[in-house]
């Protein structure tokens, strides 16, 4: 397959406004794309070169990728520089730079997606010694023998920047049209992407297998599993109610979640002890916490598990909690040794996917928390979260009293038939937190889709941004607030340098917006919000007419609480559904 069909495809991605369009050009890019690259092509799409959670990223910097535009063009390296500062995007400015190479290229090969991968896959993994050349040859060889819209991509994907903004789930929808002829199957092949957490891998299986071999779909050691959430409600009794009458209500941790892979070193990416450690984003965080990977080896009773817990940092001396700043310590490259004594860590475990040759995703609550007690050896540093079973509102009540004066944020609790819903928010697992007075009893994480320019002493900054939250059936973010409070003068600095690359010259296709902004951008930044309450408004288009015709839901006074959650990719942000829940929640109170 030539590379030449892939990138007339992200063309239209990108001047498309339709999700609709959007599903059937990906589709038929799939469709068109042979079966041993398809895993290629759906990395490649997500401007990537393998799953997130291997954390290997093409890394070429605007410097090296400006190099390779002075090498294959022989303009001066000033001359690429204006250029692309003058354009904005490296990808324009090598097309504007290697235009008049149109013709010779004709005569040349045409480029294949499998090169452009390889080539792309060498650079990133080429290291040490002389690398800094090797890339830029390599890299230079490709734009050589590319057309000007190859030459556009090649570079916007080199340089981490492609973000056509094509989502997880509309690459399943697309799959599911391509292949089943009918999108409906997506949650089956959701089902396998949230065991894996691997796209390429779930579109290679639906090629080769069909839909029978997705659904023999399991859990692997070494492939991260995407973690079950939470739902919130405002009271124990509330919580009860929606329980059937009885759960186990654990304490919730203020840490770090982890999920620990521990197995032989065969498997897909164990490190070379056999274990490894991933974060809610599924990112590898072992190098941070070597004393969590010894831990695990001498605490935990089996040859493999795949096993999630709260990282906490504690006080050695009392075991107290400490709050989650101090964990925040552990997050460096360099130094860990020193770090680890300076700010040392527990882990408590509240879960276990499986264990020595037995999948436990689809065994109840119950079951999985007995088996996580006779697993783990506790000491002082190794724990399994405190739990009670209780069907009693004020014995909880009182439960929840006991985690918050140790440290804890409030309550997680849990159906007890529930089983492990990879991937999903729903109301097996609800959490209960201390309300914040007269505040909404949470804060929100929402997406920054537009902005509004600023104006007097926010001039040449912009003045409010535009948040949406995700509808997951939908696979669109809906906007629900204006937000320009909360911003210092840094902050606002650091969002104009966030936002830039995230630039669109129109609304991007999954968002849904009655009110336009003055810039849009691509959905990724995800920051944190805290606001009086929720109201009904004809302008957003949040649960648009989920409570009144023609009205969506708002965000009274909200305020950016500082926090900007890049552990959280957009489709993790406050569902809409929450929000929903959240105002009718409201609604009870005030009733009641
Ligand atoms: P938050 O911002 O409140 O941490 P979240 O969106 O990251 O929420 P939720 O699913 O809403 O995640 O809340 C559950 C989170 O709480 C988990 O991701 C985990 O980090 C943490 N946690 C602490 N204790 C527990 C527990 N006993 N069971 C499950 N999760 C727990």
């Amino acid at each position: 397959m030539n590379y030449s069909e892939v990138a007339s495809a992200y063309e239209a991605m990108e001047n498309t406004t339709s999700r609709l369009e959007l599903i059937r050009i990906l589709s038929d890019l799939v469709r068109e794309t042979p079966k041993d690259i398809i895993d290629k092509v759906v990395y490649l799409t997500q401007g990537k070169l393998y799953p997130d959670f291997l954390g290997i990223e093409i890394g070429v910097a605007d410097k090296l990728a400006m190099r390779a535009i002075t090498a294959t063009s022989g303009r001066s390296l000033k001359e690429v520089e204006q250029t692309y500062h003058r354009l904005g995007d490296i990808g324009s400015a090598g097309e504007d730079l290697l235009a008049t190479k149109g013709q010779a290229i004709l005569f040349s090969e045409p480029l294949t997606v499998k090169r452009v991968y390889n080539v792309l896959d060498s650079i990133a993994k080429a290291s040490g010694k002389g690398s800094l050349e090797t890339r830029i040859r390599l890299l230079s060889s490709l734009l050589n023998d590319a057309s000007k819209k190859e030459i556009r991509y090649i570079l916007r994907t080199a340089t981490g920047r492609l973000r056509l903004g094509i989502a997880d789930y509309t690459v399943l929808d697309a799959l599911a049209v391509a292949y089943t002829g009918d999108r409906k199957n997506r949650h089956i092949l959701e089902r396998a992407y949230n065991l894996s957490s691997d796209l390429g891998l779930v579109a290679k299986t639906v090629a080769d297998k069909g839909l029978e071999g997705v659904e023999r779909f399991h859990i692997t050691v070494g492939r991260p599993v995407r973690p079950m959430l939470a739902e919130r409600l405002g009271s124990a009794s509330e919580i009860l109610e929606k329980l059937g009458g009885e759960g186990s209500a654990e304490y919730k941790l203020d840490g770090e979640r982890v999920q620990v892979h521990m197995g032989a070193t065969t498997h897909v990416v164990l490190g070379p002890d056999g274990t490894e450690l991933f974060s809610r984003r599924l990112e590898r965080i072992t190098s941070h916490y070597p004393d969590i990977v010894e831990l695990c080896r001498t605490q935990l009773r089996c040859k493999e598990c795949i096993i999630e817990g709260e990282i906490v940092a504690i006080n050695i001396d009392t075991g107290e909690y400490l709050p989650f700043q101090e964990l925040m310590h552990r997050r460096r490259k360099y130094g860990i040794k020193e770090t680890i004594e300076q700010y040392p860590v527990s882990i408590s475990f509240f879960d276990l996917l499986y264990v020595d040759g037995d999948p436990l995703t689809h065994k109840t609550y119950v079951e999985r928390r007995e088996r996580l007690l006779k697993l783990v050896d506790e000491n002082e540093r190794v724990k399994v979260i405190p739990a009670i079973v209780t069907s009693n509102p004020d014995e909880m009540e009182a439960f929840m009293d006991k985690a918050i004066s140790e440290g804890c944020e409030g309550l997680v609790v849990k159906g007890l038939k529930s089983l492990y819903r990879a991937g999903a928010r729903e109301f097996a697992w609800i959490k209960l937190k201390r309300e914040y007075k007269s505040e909404l009893s949470d804060t929100l994480d929402l997406v920054i889709v537009g902005a509004f320019y600023g104006r007097g002493r926010r001039s040449g900054r912009y003045g409010a941004f535009l948040l949406a939250a995700y509808d997951k059936g939908k696979d669109v973010f809906e906007t629900t607030s204006k937000i320009g409070s909360g911003f210092t003068d840094e902050n606002l600095d650091k969002f104009v340098k966030m936002l830039e690359p995230l630039k669109i010259s129109h609304r991007h296709p999954r968002v849904v917006s009655k009110t336009s902004a003055d810039v849009w951008f691509t959905p990724q930044i995800v920051i944190e919000v805290i606001a009086s309450e929720i109201t009904l408004s004809p302008i957003y288009t949040l649960s648009l007419g989920s409570v009144r015709k023609g009205s969506g839901l708002a965000l009274r006074f909200p305020k950016f609480t500082g926090r900007i959650r890049d552990d959280k990719s957009p489709s993790d942000s406050t569902t809409a559904k929450e929000i929903l829940e959240i105002y009718r929640s409201q609604l009870k109170k005030i009733s009641g």
